[in-house]
C-alpha cells in the first residue's frame, strides 16, 4: 500500500502542495485529475522523492520512504512520462533490458529475458530490435512502459503517459493501462483522459490549488460532484 500523510511541497516560498493525504490500496488504481498548475505532476514527484518534502511522510508497504535513500526507492516505483524518453541508439529490447541489467544489477542474460516477456506483454516482441525513431509515439510509449514494469515495481506512477501522443495512438496505450489494472498493479494515474478515469480508476482525486478537494469512487465524483471547483471543472473538461 501507498500513503501520503500531511504531505507538503514547495518550490522556494511557495507551498505547490499543500497537506496531501491519501490512501492507496494495494492493487488498486487511482486517477488523479485537476486543472493546469493544480500540483498533480508535484504530487508525483513526492511519491517518488524527484522532489524533497518540506513536511509530511510518504509511507510504501507501511514504511516511511524518507528513511530510504532515493536511489534505492526508484528501483520500487515505476514511473512513466508524457515524454517517453527512450535511448535514441539503443532498440526497444535494449531500452527495457538496461536497468535491471546495469542499476539492479542482474546478470545479463536474465535482464534480456525479462526484457523481452516485458515487451511481449506490452505487444512489441515482434518489434524488439527496432530503434525508438522507427517506432510510433505509442509504440514507443508502450516500451517505456515495458521498461518500467521491468524492473518489477511496487507501484506504477503515469503522469499524463498519453497526452504528447496522436488522438489515434491513444487507445493502445490507455488498454495497455487498463490490463495492468486489472492485473492487480497498484497504479497512481495523472491523466486528463476523463472516460479512462470513469472506466478503469478504483478513486478518483480531484486537486486544485495544491489540494485534495474531492476524492470517491468514479461515479461519486463524475456523476455527483460535491464541492463547486470540481463542478466547474467537470463542466469544462466534458
Ligand atoms: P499540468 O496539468 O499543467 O501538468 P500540474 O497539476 O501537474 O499541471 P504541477 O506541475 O504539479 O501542476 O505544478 C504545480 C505548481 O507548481 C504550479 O503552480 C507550477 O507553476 C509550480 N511549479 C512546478 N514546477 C516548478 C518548479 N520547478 N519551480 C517552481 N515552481 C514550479
Ligand atoms: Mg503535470
Amino acid at each position: 500500500s501507498l500513503e501520503l500523510r500531511d504531505l507538503t511541497l514547495a518550490y522556494g516560498p511557495i507551498d505547490v502542495l499543500r497537506g496531501v493525504s491519501l490512501k492507496i490500496a494495494p492493487g488498486t488504481t487511482t486517477c488523479i485529475i485537476g486543472p493546469s498548475g493544480s500540483g498533480k505532476s508535484t504530487l508525483l514527484r513526492g511519491i517518488n522523492r524527484l522532489h524533497e518534502p518540506k513536511s509530511g511522510d510518504v509511507f510504501l508497504a507501511d514504511r516511511s520512504v524518507l528513511r530510504d535513500k532515493p536511489d534505492a526507492l526508484r528501483l520500487r516505483i515505476g514511473m512513466v512520462f508524457q515524454h517517453f524518453n527512450l535511448f535514441p541508439d539503443h532498440s526497444a529490447l535494449e531500452n527495457v533490458a538496461l536497468a535491471p541489467w546495469k542499476v539492479k544489477g542482474l546478470p545479463k542474460a536474465q535482464a534480456f529475458a525479462i526484457a523481452r516477456q516485458r515487451l511481449e506483454e506490452v505487444g512489441l516482441g515482434p518489434r524488439a530490435d527496432q530503434h525508438p525513431r522507427d517506432l510510433s509515439g505509442g509504440q514507443q510509449q508502450r516500451v517505456a512502459i515495458a521498461r518500467a514494469l521491468a524492473m518489477d515495481p511496487e507501484v506504477m506512477l503515469f503522469d499524463e503517459a498519453t497526452s504528447a501522443l496522436d488522438p489515434e495512438l491513444v487507445k493502445g496505450v490507455l488498454t495497455l493501462m487498463a490490463d495492468l489494472c486489472r492485473r492487480g498493479m497498484t497504479m497512481v494515474v495523472v491523466t486528463h483522459e476523463m472516460g479512462f478515469a470513469r472506466k478503469v480508476a478504483d478513486q478518483v482525486v480531484f486537486m486544485d490549488e495544491g489540494e485534495i478537494v474531492e476524492a470517491g469512487s468514479p461515479s461519486a465524483i463524475f456523476d455527483a460532484p460535491q464541492s463547486p471547483r470540481l463542478q466547474r471543472f467537470l463542466s469544462e473538461v466534458l
